[in-house]
């Protein structure tokens, strides 16, 4: 209910600007045909109520009422009401005739589309019909300069002021888009890609690599003993743990690099045009630096990663042939030890970090 609240809310203030600027303008429209038609006090005492203190009124009642989009859509078709009963007190005069019939159109279309333009322009006859009731079925077929200029400020204004509140309505979609595609291809916990949006990515990768004949090496990270990390110290530090990693990796990688989280504790990264001995050595750092992070709360808390490498080779079929090579050869650091690196079987660890890698 409290969502259906706000959203109704922000209806009734989209709407307040351009109900002032529509019935205080489009009033001086109105008062300029009503003048030579010597009408009762009470008929302009009723126009200035509506031109100057309803929009006010309006906004009132839909601020404050239960449900403000309801009462939103009623303040809207008691403009069409009052919009019809004009038109017929004037006799019909024909430009603020037409104006008012048209900018009801776009008030009401723009507000609730075809459904909301019928019951208006029903809610506009039964205001015409009351006012023909009233004061009696007349017409005047012309409109004098005086109330052509009277009605230049509304022609003007009115049209600016809903081309305006449609452009601020189109800038908050486009961000709630941007907003909304960046959360569906983000790990909420970690910040990384998910696993969706990367597993895209390494399509994409590969197909470059092969077409381009490129460099790109994939790696596949996993947390040793995550589970006894959650049983001992609790699920939250291993959330925390799952966040540090994160960061660690946002640190040690350019922006072009592209690191997601695979699922649970294991975490990908798609490196493109980095030789193995590059990922190696930005990888054996990465666990260097993780295994010697201290833990504010939890001082003996310490944490290693496993991690297997592969490079993208001419002869893979599919990305998922890569993503294998890497997955082996994670198996292969887990079943050899666990805190290391490893690569994939055609690939070869470079010397240097064979002898300075543990486990
Ligand atoms: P290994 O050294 O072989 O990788 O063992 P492991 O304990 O790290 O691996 P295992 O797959 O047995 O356990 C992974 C654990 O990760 C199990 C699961 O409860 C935990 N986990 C998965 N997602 C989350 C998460 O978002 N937060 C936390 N705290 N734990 C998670
Ligand atoms: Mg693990």
């Amino acid at each position: 209910m409290d969502n259906k609240r706000g959203k109704g809310l922000s209806f009734a203030k989209r709407i307040y600007a351009p109900r002032i600027i529509g019935s205080g303008f489009g009033g001086i429209g109105l008062m300029a045909a009503l003048y030579p038609l010597d009408r009762s006090a009470w008929v302009w005492v009723l126009l200035l109520i509506n031109a100057f203190a309803w929009p006010h009124l309006a906004y009132q009642l839909s601020s404050r009422a239960t449900y403000p989009y309801r009462a939103e859509r009623r303040n809207i078709l008691i403009d069409s009401l009052c919009g019809g009963f004009w038109a017929a007190s004037i006799q019909f005069n024909p430009l603020p005739t037409v104006i008012i019939v048209s900018m009801m159109m776009m008030h009401n279309v723009a507000a609730g589309g075809p459904k909301l333009l019928l019951r208006g322009a029903l809610a506009q006859l039964a205001g015409a019909l009351i006012a023909s009731l009233l004061f009696g079925i007349a017409f005047t077929p012309h409109t004098t300069s005086l109330q052509v200029y009277a009605c230049v400020p509304v022609l003007i204004l009115y049209p600016f002021a809903v081309g305006m509140v449609s452009y601020g309505l189109a800038i908050t979609l486009a961000e709630h888009k941007r907003t909304l595609s960046t959360l569906s291809r983000t790990d909420s916990l970690t910040g990384l890609l998910n696993h969706g949006y990367w597993k895209d990515l390494l399509q994409l990768s590969f197909l470059k690599c092969q077409e381009n004949h490129s460099t790109a090496t994939l790696v596949l990270i996993d947390i040793d003993h995550f589970k006894n990390i959650n049983d001992t110290y609790g699920h939250i530090v291993g959330d925390s743990v799952l966040r540090q990693l994160s960061k660690e990796l946002k640190n040690n990688l350019r922006a072009e690099d592209l690191a997601g989280r695979y699922g649970g504790d294991e975490f990908c990264v798609i490196l493109p045009n980095r030789s193995l001995a590059q990922t190696t050595e930005i990888m054996e750092r990465l666990r260097h630096v993780f295994a010697n992070f201290q833990y504010c709360d939890e001082p003996d808390l310490n944490v290693s990663l496993s991690i297997g490498l592969a490079t993208c080779r001419p002869e893979f079929l599919h990305a998922n042939m890569w993503l294998n090579e890497a997955d082996k050869a994670l198996y292969i650091a887990k079943n050899t030890g666990r805190n290391k690196i490893s690569v994939g079987a055609a690939d070869t660890l470079p010397e240097s970090v064979l002898s300075g890698s543990s486990g």
